[in-house]
This record gives structure tokens, C-alpha cells and sequence, in this order.
């Protein structure tokens, strides 16, 4: 089963993505956190990556396709795998159109989250994260212990560099200019399905897991 959630940033992506993980034993890749780790690593593509974040825009293709040729190579990824962040751009979607050929024949199907831009505001605002690892705190419903360290790893609570308002607005103006094509496109391969990211987590999942356990394409 290959899995790509589209949706703009905030839409609910990774929390939905680790959701389908846990139910269905298949790992999420997100090209975000991949970024991120070689930021905070400091590693040469992280420190080529780094400023290109903070400005909202997207990193190029090359190095995204990269990436992804070499992230779904590892075993873990033999039954499948949900990818939250990438293809971004229609070139990336191409060129995971034909890794996914050399795989074996699974089932590829599409989910948009859609979210209008206000409330994406307000939940990337409120969006905190631990530095360690990554899990996702909410000021509206799920806010960071009154001591900020996480509760899973002890790591420190953070606002993430790219979630300021202003970067936000540019992410979001990056979405609708080089991403939100992905919708039509995987539309015309009869590979997309639509969820109302207007719901409650829980709500969200029970329709996206009609649409796995489904029998299309
Ligand atoms: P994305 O990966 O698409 O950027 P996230 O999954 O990180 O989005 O979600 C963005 C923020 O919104 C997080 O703080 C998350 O807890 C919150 N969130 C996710 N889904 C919902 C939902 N259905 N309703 C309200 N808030 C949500
Ligand atoms: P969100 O889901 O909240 O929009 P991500 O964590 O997916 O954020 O991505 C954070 C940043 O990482 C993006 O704004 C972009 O700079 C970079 N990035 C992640 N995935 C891609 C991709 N597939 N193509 C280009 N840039 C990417
Ligand atoms: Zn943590």
C-alpha cells in the first residue's frame, strides 16, 4: 500500500500519517523531519537546506528526489510506505511515478486534506514540537507540560523556525503555486481521494481509513 497525503502545511499531514502508521504497520516518510534532522545535524545538505526552510520556500527537486530514491529503498518500506510532504511539485511526482514502478505492483492512492487557509493559521500558531523527537503539541488542545519537556523523551518544547505567521503565509503561497497542481494531476490518474481536514482528528482518520479499506484503484 503506498500512501501520499497532499495538503497544504498544517492541514494535518503528519498527524494523520502517524495514525496510518500505527494501524497499519507501514512507515511514514517525511521529507519535513528528514530535512529538519540534517538541519539540526549540521550536516552539508542541511546546512544547504537550512535557510531555504526558514524562508517557507521549497528545497529543490534534485535533492528532494534524492531523498526519496534513497529513503524508499530501505526494507522497512518493502509493504509500503505514507508519504507526508513529498511529491510537492509535479517533477516530483513524476519521478516517484517511475521509483514506484521498479517496487512491487502496490496499490498508490492519493488523499488531499483540505483545510481553509484560516484555520491553517491558527493551527500552525499553535503548533509546538519537541527539539528530540518531533512530537507534536498544540496549544489549542494538547499543550506542552507547564515544565516544556516533552513527555515521551524529556526533549525541549519548540516553536519551529518555519511556523511564524509571515513564513507561514509564504508556505501556503508555495502550496498553491507549485503544489496544489498534485490535485488535479493525480485526479486525471483516477489516484485521488478527498478528506475535510474540517473535522476532529479522530474524525479525519475513520474517513481515511474508509478509504484504504476501500476496493478502488
Ligand atoms: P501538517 O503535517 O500537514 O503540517 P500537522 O499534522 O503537523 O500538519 O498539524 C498541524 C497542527 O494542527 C498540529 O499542531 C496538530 O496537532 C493540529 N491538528 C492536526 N489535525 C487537526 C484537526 N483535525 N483539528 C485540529 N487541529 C489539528
Ligand atoms: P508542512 O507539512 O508543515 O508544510 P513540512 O515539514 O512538510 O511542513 O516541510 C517543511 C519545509 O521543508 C518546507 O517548507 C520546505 O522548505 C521543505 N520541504 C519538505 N518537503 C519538501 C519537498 N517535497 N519539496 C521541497 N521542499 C520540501
Ligand atoms: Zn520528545
Amino acid at each position: 500500500m503506498y500512501i501520499i497525503l497532499l495538503g497544504a502545511p498544517g492541514a494535518g499531514k503528519g498527524t494523520q500519517a502517524k495514525r496510518i502508521m500505527e494501524q497499519y504497520r507501514i512507515p511514514q516518510i517525511s521529507t519535513g523531519d528528514i530535512l529538519r534532522a540534517e538541519v539540526q545535524a549540521q550536516t552539508e545538505l542541511g546546512k544547504l537546506v537550512k535557510s531555504i526552510m526558514d524562508q517557507g520556500k521549497l528545497v529543490s527537486d534534485d535533492i528532494m528526489i534524492k531523498i526519496i530514491e534513497k529513503r524508499i529503498q530501505q526494507p522497512d518500506c518493502q509493504n509500503g510506505f505514507i508519504l507526508d510532504g513529498f511529491p510537492r511539485t509535479i517533477p516530483q511526482a513524476e519521478a516517484l511515478e517511475a521509483l514506484i514502478q521498479k517496487l512491487n505492483s502496490g496499490k498508490l492512492k492519493v488523499i488531499e486534506i483540505s483545510v481553509p487557509d484560516d484555520e491553517i493559521i491558527k493551527r500552525i500558531s499553535n503548533r509546538r514540537v519537541c527539539r528530540n523527537c518531533g512530537k507534536d503539541y498544540n496549544l489549542l488542545f494538547n499543550p506542552p507540560p507547564p515544565d516544556n519537556k516533552c513527555e515521551v523523551c524529556g526533549g525541549e518544547i519548540i516553536q519551529r523556525s518555519d511556523d511564524a505567521e509571515e513564513t507561514v503565509r509564504k508556505r501556503l503561497t508555495e502550496y498553491r503555486n507549485k503544489t496544489a497542481a498534485l490535485v488535479e494531476y493525480y485526479e486525471k490518474k483516477n489516484r485521488l481521494y478527498r478528506v475535510n481536514g474540517m473535522q476532529s482528528i479522530d474524525r479525519v482518520f475513520e474517513d481515511i481509513q474508509k478509504i484504504l479499506e476501500s476496493n478502488g484503484h
